[in-house]
């Protein structure tokens, strides 16, 4: 009875706010969203024979699968008891992992500098035109910038599931602004595919907008505990908290669930919706200089209400005579203005 009535004042709230929802991480939010560096960590993976010598006799993962357990015991030297076989099936997983990254990775080695572009561009069309946040750089990571917490380093991998098929999946990102744990690794990894056609680039899109998510503080919109349509949800009881209980973080609810997330497993969304910019906008306010800007282009705007000082709006800005010239006509020019 009780969960009748949450499910229907939720509803109510959904129809008077629309799609706008997000659950956010406040603790590792980044100084400021207008420059975020981005660069390239693009690694050698380790390989299977690395990881275990005596498996370099295996050439692929085709190979791999074919052998049955018995003959896997026999190539590591192990005593064929039935614990040994239950063990090397368990095992096979893992080779099949390695193996996979190693053979896909070196698959998309050819095409890594298109990707580079690609995954740019991805962004960009997304964060830049929806959100007030700026990547910036998007060079190979220097030795100093593998050792900086201020930066997103980006590895691209491939992945060979055997029998000639690439999978776009497995791709991660640490959780907002990295922590000195990540220091020399990448912070963000992007599973792509060797095979580049209409539907290969619409899975590495939804990867990249959804795993940039994450680094900027957003987490999992079906891990709300009011994801009920998802299957995904790691809801357990039907009770509403800002707090869900599988995180330990500095989370927050912002507006309603939303069931086209990008963030959303249960979504097969490419784009930022409005409820997921609501998100970002929750953590990354826009600046006063922005404010600045619109309301200097439009000073009847709300922005007026906010009790900022429009005089002398350009005096913040670097390229001071190009920010005058272009507040009459581009107020995009004149935020880029600010970020260089
Ligand atoms: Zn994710």
């Amino acid at each position: 009875m009780k969960f009748t009535l949450i499910s229907s004042a939720l509803s109510l709230v959904a129809l008077a706010q629309a799609a706008s929802a997000s659950l956010v991480d406040t603790s590792n939010k980044w100084p400021n969203p207008e420059n975020i560096p981005v660069c390239w960590q693009i690694e050698e993976l380790q390989k299977l024979s690395d990881f275990s010598p005596k498996l370099s006799v295996i050439n692929d993962l085709d190979q791999l699968m074919m052998m049955d357990a018995e003959q896997l015991v026999t190539i590591l030297s192990l005593e064929p008891s039935e614990e040994n076989l239950d063990k090397i099936e368990n095992e096979r997983f893992l080779f099949q992992t390695i193996l996979g990254y190693e053979q896909g990775t070196q698959a998309i080695k050819p095409y890594i500098s298109i990707y580079k572009e690609k995954i740019k561009e991805m962004a960009i069309n997304e964060y830049h035109k929806k959100t007030n946040i700026r990547f910036t750089g998007w060079n190979d990571c220097t030795e100093q910038d593998k050792q900086s917490t201020n930066n997103i380093r980006i590895n691209i991998v491939g992945l060979y599931f055997g029998n000639g098929k690439y999978q776009v999946t497995g791709a991660y990102s640490g959780i907002g602004q990295p922590s000195t744990e990540l220091k020399g690794k990448p912070t963000l990894s992007i599973t792509v595919s060797p095979e580049i056609n209409e539907k290969t680039e619409l899975a590495v899109k939804g990867s990249v907008i959804h795993e940039l998510g994450h680094a900027l503080g957003l987490q999992h919109e079906h891990d709300r505990v009011d994801a009920q349509d998802c299957k995904y949800s790691k809801l357990t009881e039907p009770t509403i908290s800002n707090t869900p209980s599988s995180y330990g973080g500095n989370y927050r609810y912002v507006g309603p669930y939303d069931s086209r997330s990008v963030m959303n497993y249960c979504s097969d969304g490419t784009e930022l919706t409005n409820g997921d910019v609501q998100g970002l906008q929750y953590l990354y306010p826009e600046s006063t200089q922005s404010k600045a800007v619109k309301c200097a282009i439009n000073p009847a705007s709300n922005y007026k209400e906010t009790g900022f000082n429009y005089k002398g709006w350009c005096n913040g800005f670097k390229n001071q005579n190009a920010c005058e010239s272009a507040k009459k006509q581009d107020i995009t020019l004149c935020k880029w203005t600010t970020s260089n």
